[in-house]
């Protein structure tokens, strides 16, 4: 079960895929790109990343240069290729080779690259134990500044602060924006549970606004419960009654300690374990 890798149109060997040092992506962070969960074969909310895809090009003038159904194929060709039933896919859009100005009207082709590849599942034991955390020095990029609706491939602001959190030896970074309100962690979105209801950062904190963190949201709205993106400070995280992470990979795991503070009683909580329960029957009954 090897990896693939569709550029512009041809599959390639992992060891075999190659693009220009030109490329604009590589020179200056000049794309997007989405990372995309299969499940049982089945491309997991494709309409919602393609949607996404689509909005972060839009934002940066960017020219998708292949149209939703080609993505689409072409992510299915490269995954099958693969092998895989159960996969990560990283689809990329470039803004393609240019010269070494900035200036984007200088790459006439935008490139498309998809990485189709096994996923690389977090430790059992961060879902059995929980997650540490810290809130990182390092401020989430305001919407004013670089929007991070937009999933560029510009990911230093983040990378900053996994690099604080790894320095001291925490799993994960919680991130502020400029106001000092809770935005999001470096590849995950962030959620509360306090007196039964949960509770995340609105887009408007200046988060990406993670797939995962919407399926959630309609899962436990579903099942009754009341959910509120309502801006939140470092307090409401060290007295809630639970938290948890959202993204592609991490699915949903649990927070137990947040800037050497347990919270909750520092175990999973029952409702974060519930929902990941909900979120698993759910892929179950989309894969059939
Ligand atoms: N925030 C950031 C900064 C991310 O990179 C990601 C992962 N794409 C998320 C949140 C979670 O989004 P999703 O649920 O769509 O993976």
């Amino acid at each position: 079960m090897a990896p693939k890798v569709y550029i512009d149109g041809k599959l390639y060997e992992k060891g075999e895929a190659r693009i220009s040092v030109y490329d604009h992506g590589l020179l200056y962070g000049d794309g997007v790109f989405e990372g995309i969960r299969v499940y049982g074969g089945r491309i997991f909310r494709c309409a919602e990343h393609l949607d996404r895809l689509f909005a972060s090009a839009r934002a940066i003038t960017l020219e998708v240069p292949m149209d939703r159904q080609a993505l689409q194929d072409a992510m299915h060709q490269t995954l099958a290729a693969t092998g895989l039933r159960d996969a990560y896919i990283r689809l990329l859009v470039t803004r393609g080779e240019g010269n070494l100005g900035l200036d984007p009207h200088a790459c006439p082709t935008p490139s498309v690259i998809i990485i189709a590849d096994s996923i690389a599942l977090y430790p059992q034991e961060h879902y059995e134990k929980g997650l540490e955390l810290v809130t990182v020095s390092t401020v989430r990029t305001p919407a004013n500044v670089l929007n991070p609706r937009i999933k560029s491939l510009n990911y230093l602001n983040n990378i900053l602060a996994k690099i604080e959190c790894l320095q001291a030896g925490a799993h994960e970074a919680i991130m502020l924006n400029q106001e000092g309100f809770v935005a999001e962690c470096t590849g995950d979105n962030i959620f509360i549970l306090k007196d039964g209801r949960l509770v995340t950062p609105p887009v408007n904190a200046g988060i990406l606004e993670g797939i995962t963190r919407q399926v959630v949201m309609e899962l436990a709205r579903g099942a009754g419960m009341e959910v509120l993106e309502r801006n939140m400070t470092q307090f409401d995280l060290y007295v809630a009654d639970e938290c948890f992470l959202t993204g592609t990979a991490a699915e949903i795991a649990p927070v137990v300690r947040i800037d050497s503070r347990s919270i909750g009683d520092g175990r999973p909580g029952a409702v974060t374990k519930k929902l990941l329960q909900m979120f698993r029957d759910y892929i179950a009954a989309s894969v059939g």
